[in-house]
């Protein structure tokens, strides 16, 4: 039975960093959370893609794990992303953002996706996660993610979905341009006043920090020394954020810190390779080991 929904986007990407090049590469946010959030719950994905999509490249999904019957196939070219990376591998230059079938894409939620109790709106179009979150009879928790391609393009829509889910996640380059602040702490107050539970605010390898009405919680990023490529990193922590959380089927403050670690080893072992090749070599004994290394890390 699938227990995460994730709707997000499916597409091949180019990608470019000092340490590599990969060329029509499995890609989207989708692809990167759901992948992420298979290594802790059961997952389907809510998509599009085109009919150049290749055949090969759903059963690497399948392989991989992910729940594929809310994957739609149209007449038309996939999703498309182009980026760049320089030594600063916290930013991305977008080179280009191809949306193709993903414009006109009207989401239908399987039936047997209708009741699962946890859902990810993955960044893509506001206004499509608001159709896959109409569609979900009562999620227990939902999670939200987006970009700044977005913010720029339907910025009311992107605020109507902060306003609609539990847990705000973004990153702290796109919680600035949201809401207009150089601030963290006010754009997350600004998060929390338009209704979610808590804000998460990723920092790339700085790590990432969750507020509430309550309590704040920071966590550093994982000391990674072999970092090859970023893309995708927001996404896995994402889907292991949520992944967990389904899991262990506790959606309270302390728990929601573990999730945040485990969000933090998923990203930080995807970025050791080019695109999502590396998520093929994550297993719980490098998540559970990642985990003692964590404990350490933050304990004084
Ligand atoms: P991340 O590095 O976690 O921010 O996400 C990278 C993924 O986001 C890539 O695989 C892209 O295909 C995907 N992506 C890039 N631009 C967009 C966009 N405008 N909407 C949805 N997904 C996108």
């Amino acid at each position: 039975m699938v227990e995460v929904v994730i709707v997000g986007s499916i597409g091949l990407d180019n990608i470019e960093t000092p340490f590599g090049k990969v060329i029509d590469t499995l890609g989207g946010s989708a692809i990167y959370s759901s992948i992420a959030s298979s290594f802790f719950a059961e997952t389907g994905v809510v998509g599009v893609i085109g009919t150049d999509f290749p055949e090969q490249r759903l059963k690497e999904m399948q392989r991989k794990g992910i729940d594929i019957k809310g994957i739609e196939t149209v007449e038309g070219k996939t999703f498309r992303w182009s980026g760049k990376y320089e030594f600063d591998l916290n930013t991305a230059k977008t080179l280009k953002t191809e949306l193709n079938v993903m414009e006109n894409f009207q989401p239908k939620i399987p039936e047997e996706y209708k009741k699962a109790e946890y859902v990810f709106l993955g960044n893509i179009d506001p206004e499509l996660q608001l159709k896959v979150l109409e569609q979900i009879k009562k999620p227990k928790l939902v999670v939200s993610d987006t970009m700044n391609y977005w913010i720029e393009t339907k910025r009311q829509k992107v605020l109507e979905v902060v306003k609609a889910v539990d847990i705000a996640l973004m990153n702290d380059a796109e919680a600035r341009e949201l809401f207009r602040t150089n601030n963290l702490v006010k754009a997350a107050k600004e998060i929390l006043k338009l209704d979610s539970d808590y804000a998460i605010i990723k920092k790339g390898e700085h790590g990432s920090v969750m507020f509430s009405d309550n309590n704040h919680f920071s966590l550093p990023g994982y000391p990674l020394e072999n970092i090859k490529d970023p893309t995708g990193a927001g996404d896995s922590f994402a889907g292991a954020l949520i992944g967990f959380l389904a899991k262990t089927k506790e959606v309270t403050e302390p728990n929601i810190r573990k999730a945040m670690v485990h969000g933090s080893i998923v990203a930080s072992l995807e970025a050791e390779g080019m695109g999502v090749t590396n998520m093929d070599f994550i297993n719980q004994f490098k998540i559970k080991e990642r985990f003692k290394e964590f404990e350490e890390i933050v304990k004084f």
